[in-house]
C-alpha cells in the first residue's frame, strides 16, 4: 500500500480500543451519508475494508500471512443472513470444547459461554465452535436427523453501548424456510419456547424439557404443528412482552395449551434452582 487515507490514518490516531471497530467515510467512494468504510482493531493492527469499492486490507506492527488477513478481513464484511447452498461449518472452525491450541481462541469466546453458565460438556454436546475468519463463536443448528441446517456467528466483542455491528449473524440451508435451535427430549410432552440457543441449552438442562430457540424469528405455522400435542411454556425477557403474548395466542388457537413467563432478563441468566423454580408443576409430571 502507498498511502493511508486520511480518513483511516484518523481511526488509527483515535487510538479505539482492541476488537472496536468503526465505520467512516471512505473518500470519493463513499456516497452520501454512507459509511463505507469499515475499520477493526485487532490486537496485531487494523483490517479495513470498503463496502463499496476493493480497498481492503491489513495494517499492524508486524507481517501476518496473507491467508490470515484475507480471512480477518472476510469477517469484516459479513452480512446478518445468508442463504447457502449445501452448508457446512466454516472452513477454519475448531472445536471451543477440544481446540488443538487454546490460544488460538480468545478468551472473551470462552467468557461469553461461562458468562451464561454454558459448561464445557455443553460446549462439547452442541458442537460449539471458533472461526477466526468471522471472528465469531459458531452454533451449529441441526436438525432432528442431525443434519446442519444453518449455523449462528455470535460476536463476543459485541460492545452493548455503540451497538456497532451485528450481535448475531445467521447461515442457512438455500431453501429453508425457517430454523430454530432445538435441544430434543424423547419423553418430554413440555416445549419451552425461548429467545436463544444458550437460554435454550439452560433451560433444557435444568428441566428436562425440550426447548426451541426462535433465533429472532417468528413462531411458524410449522412449529406450532410439530407440538400441537404438547404442553408450551414461552419464556422470553420482559422487552418481547407484546410478542409473547401474540406467540401464546397463536398457539392457544391451534388448541395448544400455552402459557408464559416473563422475566427481566433472558432465561441464560438466571441459575438451575431459579429456572426450576419457574415450572413448579415439574415434580409432579
Ligand atoms: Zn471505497
Amino acid at each position: 500500500m502507498k498511502s493511508i487515507p486520511k480518513e483511516l490514518q484518523a481511526v488509527i490516531d483515535a487510538d479505539i480500543p482492541v476488537n472496536a471497530s468503526r465505520r467512516t467515510f471512505h473518500h470519493g467512494c463513499s456516497e452520501g451519508k454512507d459509511a463505507a468504510l469499515s475499520v477493526k482493531r485487532l490486537r496485531e493492527g487494523y483490517v479495513f475494508n470498503c463496502f463499496r469499492c476493493d480497498f481492503k486490507g491489513f495494517i499492524g506492527g508486524r507481517k501476518l500471512p496473507t491467508g490470515q488477513i484475507l480471512s480477518m478481513v472476510k469477517g469484516l464484511s459479513v452480512k446478518p443472513h445468508a442463504e447457502i447452498d449445501n452448508i457446512v461449518l466454516p472452513e477454519d472452525f475448531e472445536w471451543m470444547a477440544t481446540p488443538p491450541d487454546m490460544n488460538d481462541i480468545p478468551i472473551e469466546a470462552y467468557t461469553w459461554l461461562w458468562n451464561s453458565g454454558v459448561t464445557e460438556r455443553q460446549m462439547d454436546d452442541y458442537e460449539f465452535c471458533w472461526s477466526d475468519s468471522y471472528r465469531r463463536v459458531i452454533i451449529p443448528i441441526k436438525d432432528d436427523e442431525d443434519k446442519l441446517q444453518g449455523f449462528l456467528g455470535r460476536d463476543v466483542f459485541y460492545d452493548k453501548e455503540t451497538k456497532h455491528g451485528d450481535k448475531y449473524i445467521l447461515r442457512k440451508e438455500r431453501g429453508l424456510n425457517r430454523i430454530y435451535f432445538t435441544c430434543h427430549v424423547l419423553d418430554s410432552m413440555t416445549v419451552v419456547i425461548v429467545e436463544d440457543p444458550l437460554s435454550a441449552i439452560r433451560v433444557h438442562d435444568a428441566t428436562g424439557y425440550e426447548t426451541v430457540a426462535l433465533l429472532n424469528t417468528h413462531v411458524g405455522t410449522d412449529l406450532l404443528r410439530e407440538y400441537m400435542n404438547y404442553k408450551m411454556v414461552v419464556w422470553l425477557d420482559r422487552g418481547q412482552l407484546s410478542n409473547m403474548v401474540g406467540i401464546v395466542a397463536r398457539a392457544q388457537s391451534y388448541g395448544i395449551k400455552c402459557s408464559h413467563i416473563s422475566t427481566p432478563k433472558d432465561p441464560k441468566a438466571y441459575n438451575d434452582v431459579a429456572i426450576q423454580a419457574m415450572f413448579p408443576e415439574r415434580r409432579t409430571e
